[in-house]
């Protein structure tokens, strides 16, 4: 299967009242590991590269090379969209889709709500043209992701609907309660204004910093009209805890696969446990 916008895997996800996982990738084994492992669950995917990720990886039309090759080699049959995360600059937007991306989040988010419905339109406008999707942010989702710190602020759910209604968005991130990173307490999401903001807009909502919510209330999310999952930390922690012992138990090991690979059945595992949560796990040819 060819890369597809994020548009129809949502609208399926909302009809079947599930959630479609963006997993954020960060090098070659990264990216391997999640299509392999979604692949094998057959879930529907969201490949998230933020900005600074994507160069990191040599810039937007390398990362769409890199997973459009693997995408071939691999014999991914799955949907796979390759999605821009937290874009602050309309720019960033038409050089991702120009190099092959086939969804975009602007994030304006820190702006004034006039300034991030302008950014918003200019980015479904060419988005469209080229049939690429678009995610935009409304509120603020608080911690720290890819070196942008914010407080969190609740989206109000009347310049939601103004938002889907006027720009024609693809997705609409609310924040409501949730944030990058680790959660420091227990989150407080806002179901009632999650449910209102669905009702209203009748838009696939999208739930950022996915990591180290409990299950259940991802569930309640769900039920209440989310429609995608962000999760990067839960990745990030588990490859982590296998490759820090892996490195001191080895230290005469110079086989650079070896050391790269021992943390990936972390990111492996946690994509099966938070899908299985999602209820997206055999979705991917429905
Ligand atoms: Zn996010």
């Amino acid at each position: 299967m060819a890369l597809e916008p994020i548009t129809e895997m949502l609208q399926k996800a909302k009809k079947g009242h599930y959630a479609v996982p963006q997993f954020n990738v960060w090098n070659l084994e990264w990216i391997k590991t999640v299509l392999s492992t979604c692949e094998e669950i057959q879930t529907p995917l969201i490949l998230g590269v933020s900005v600074n990720g994507s160069a990191y990886m040599g810039g937007y039309k390398n990362v769409v090379s890199m997973v459009k090759n693997l995408m071939e080699s691999m014999e991914i049959a799955i949907p796979v969209a390759i999605h821009l995360d937290h874009a602050t600059k309309v720019e960033d937007c038409f050089k991702a889709i120009d190099a092959g991306f086939t969804s975009v989040m602007i994030d304006a988010s820190k702006e004034v709500f006039e300034i991030n419905l302008e950014k918003t339109k200019k980015v479904v406008q060419y988005a469209h043209e080229k049939g690429a999707s678009v995610e935009s942010e409304l509120g603020r989702v608080g911690g720290q992701e890819d070196f942008i710190v914010a407080e969190s602020a609740y989206a109000i759910p009347e310049e939601c609907a103004q938002m889907v209604k006027e720009t024609g968005i693809d997705a609409l991130a609310p924040a409501l309660g949730s944030v990058h990173g680790i959660y420091h307490g227990e989150p407080k999401l806002g179901f009632k204004q999650m449910k209102e903001i669905a009702e209203l807009t009748n838009a696939p909502l999208v739930l950022h910093g996915g990591s180290g919510i409990p299950d259940e209330e991802l569930k309640k999310a769900i039920a209440c009209g989310t429609c995608k999952i962000n999760v990067n930390t839960d990745c990030l922690i588990a490859f982590g805890n296998l490759m820090r012992p892996y490195l001191i138990e080895h230290p005469n090991e110079l086989d650079i696969r070896k050391i790269m690979n021992s943390g990936v059945p972390g990111i492996a595992k946690v994509i099966k446990d938070r899908c299985m949560v999602f209820g997206s796990i055999g979705k991917a040819k429905e």
